[in-house]
């Protein structure tokens, strides 16, 4: 009997690898064109790491004209959760990241380098594992789960590396004859690759973010295929990257350790290896600690928080191009209105050590972003998540001419207000604004400086009779000027200034009253353009209200 004879053994239907070779030929790109991928396991939770290591596989595909498709890693069927794959998807969409090829819901898919979806490419890592059994390159291994403990712990009592390797990869050494024997008698057995490497090498690698790194040689016998027929990780990624034809292999640093294995993977298979860039993971500040986000402790780490907190997509991308890039924050000064996808993005300039989440930048990105949408968009985003997550926002915004009047205030202009940071804080930005919420509630006015009840009713009273709804801006203004003046108060700030004892406040401090009165706040956007939207009967149906109080 021969390696062929017992690799036939094995895997009797298993197609020739010049099949698939053939089926998934070199892509027709242009030249310097990366194919890069985002290949997450269906676990039921995408990390935001995973949608920044998306982004940034998506910006280098789109940056070079390549292809960056989504495939599915669910060869690992107990972790595997329900709706996973549509989770996965979800997500992609949510942030405007659809791929270009891969899976598209939990059944289809687009693109011709498929199947995306790793349990249905069982024949593929069969025809690959068998070209190396005929070659000697793979054997199986029929180690129980008892004597591979036993093995460990001898290992550890003579203080040795574990693992199954050298001497103690003990079915190694089987000839085919008892290999042969062993399978006929129904043992169970996995498929291992028979490592070429020595631990005593070094490998030298070039890594496109983490630079230069030495390892010493794989020389680790790992399983291949398990007893469920379904490859591990590491084969797959070499057979799955091969056929798909990536170029880039961007993914999370805790696999940094594994590229001497999977280079000798892609040897032995024949492959040409993709280049490799590891991103660091995102770091938490934990009261003076750096640590991982992480999944249990941090509600943050999941990409869903963003959605139900309504913090925008984009300002979301932009944070997460923020750490990637150091350069993209003077870019961004620089071009302030620009679409961020025309940033240059470098993959090698992305920082070696994790980046700090920082939830306040990420929400100060999000007040710009949202100050720079028109009101019709501000409205169309807050009512679409209104509409998942808040009843009675969404209610609010069932008015649509009166809201888009309400968004409109002090927006479209050279500094537009900077309120909002995520969609959930629309509401409590705007609910003054809403009759209903405002003028059959109980509100506590707390009017600043001046707090004599007598005298903030005078001045009211003494507004109401000089308001009129069509005054200009500067007519408007003047008229609460004559009211400050007419109650002892400076007409002007200046002149207050110049000699406070002479004055019991200014100006300023009537408008306050008045602001106050009108929305319960002391700070508002521009109180003409608040009136305005109000109308008249409800500014003096408010400024009574307060009179009554
Ligand atoms: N399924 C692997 C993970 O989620 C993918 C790593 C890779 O991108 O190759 O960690």
């Amino acid at each position: 009997m021969n390696y062929k004879e017992l690799a036939d053994m094995i895997f009797p239907d298993a197609k020739e690898i010049s099949y698939y070779e053939e089926k998934y030929p070199v892509r027709n790109l242009p030249e310097g064109a990366i194919v890069s991928r985002f290949a997450p396991s269906p676990t039921g939770f995408v990390h935001i790491g995973g949608l920044y290591q998306a982004l940034v596989a998506r910006e280098v595909t789109k940056k070079t004209d390549g292809v960056f498709f989504l495939r599915v890693e669910d060869t690992d069927q107990k972790r595997e959760v329900e709706n996973g794959v549509t989770d996965i998807v979800n997500s992609l969409k949510d942030f405007d990241m659809a791929p270009d090829e891969g899976m598209i819901s939990d059944t289809e898919e687009i693109g011709n380098y498929g199947p995306y979806k790793q349990s249905l490419r069982k024949d593929i890592y069969q025809s690959f594992a068998k070209y190396l059994l005929e070659q000697g390159k793979a054997y199986p291994c029929f180690c129980t789960t008892e004597e591979l403990d036993e093995t460990r712990k001898k290992q550890e009592a003579a203080k040795v590396r574990t693992g199954y390797y050298g001497v103690w990869a003990k079915c190694r050494n089987y000839n085919v004859e008892e290999a042969a024997e062993k399978i006929k008698n129904g043992e169970k057995y996995v498929i291992r690759f028979k490592s070429p490497g020595r631990e005593d090498r070094k490998i030298k690698h070039h890594d496109v973010i983490k630079g230069n790194v030495e390892f010493p040689e794989n020389d680790q016998d790992i399983i291949i295929i398990k007893s469920d027929g379904l490859p591990t990780y590491h084969f797959a990624h070499a057979v799955d990257d091969h056929l798909m034809r990536t170029t880039h292999v961007i993914r999370s640093d805790e696999w940094l350790s594994s590229v001497p294995l999977h280079l000798q993977l892609f040897q032995e298979l024949g492959f040409r290896a993709p280049k490799y860039a590891h991103i660091s993971p995102i770091m938490k500040n934990d009261n003076g600690n750096k640590r991982k986000l992480s999944k249990r402790k941090d509600p943050e780490a999941a990409v869903s928080y963003y959605k139900e907190e309504g913090i925008p997509a984009n300002a979301v991308k932009e944070y997460l191009l923020n750490i990637a890039n150091s350069t993209f924050e003077n870019w961004r000064r620089a071009n302030p209105d620009k679409d961020m996808d025309e940033f240059d993005f470098q993959l090698n300039k992305m920082s070696v050590s994790g980046a700090l989440f920082d939830m306040v930048k990420l929400l100060d990105i999000g007040k710009t972003v949202i100050s720079k949408m028109t009101a019709e968009e501000v409205y169309e985003n807050a009512l679409k998540w209104a509409e998942e997550y808040d009843k009675e926002l969404a209610e609010m915004l069932q008015n649509k001419e009166y809201s888009l009047n309400v968004f409109g205030i002090e927006r479209g202009n050279k500094k537009p207000r900077k309120d909002i940071s995520k969609w959930a804080d629309v509401k409590n930005s705007i609910i003054y604004m809403y009759d209903d919420k405002f003028l059959n509630r109980d509100i506590s006015y707390d009017y600043g400086k001046i707090s004599d009840k007598e005298e903030i009713n005078k001045l009211l009273k003494s507004y109401i009779e000089t308001f009129d709804i069509d005054d200009d801006k500067d007519t408007w203004f003047n008229k609460i000027k004559d009211v400050a003046e007419q109650h002892g108060y400076a007409r002007e700030v200046k002149e207050f200034k110049a000699n406070p004892d002479a004055f019991p406040g200014h100006v300023g401090d009537v408008s306050t009253v008045i602001r106050v009165a009108l929305t319960g706040r002391q700070n508002t956007p521009d109180m003409y353009e608040i009136m305005r939207v109000l109308g008249r009967d409800s500014v003096v149906a408010r400024l009574e209200k307060a009179i009554k109080a």
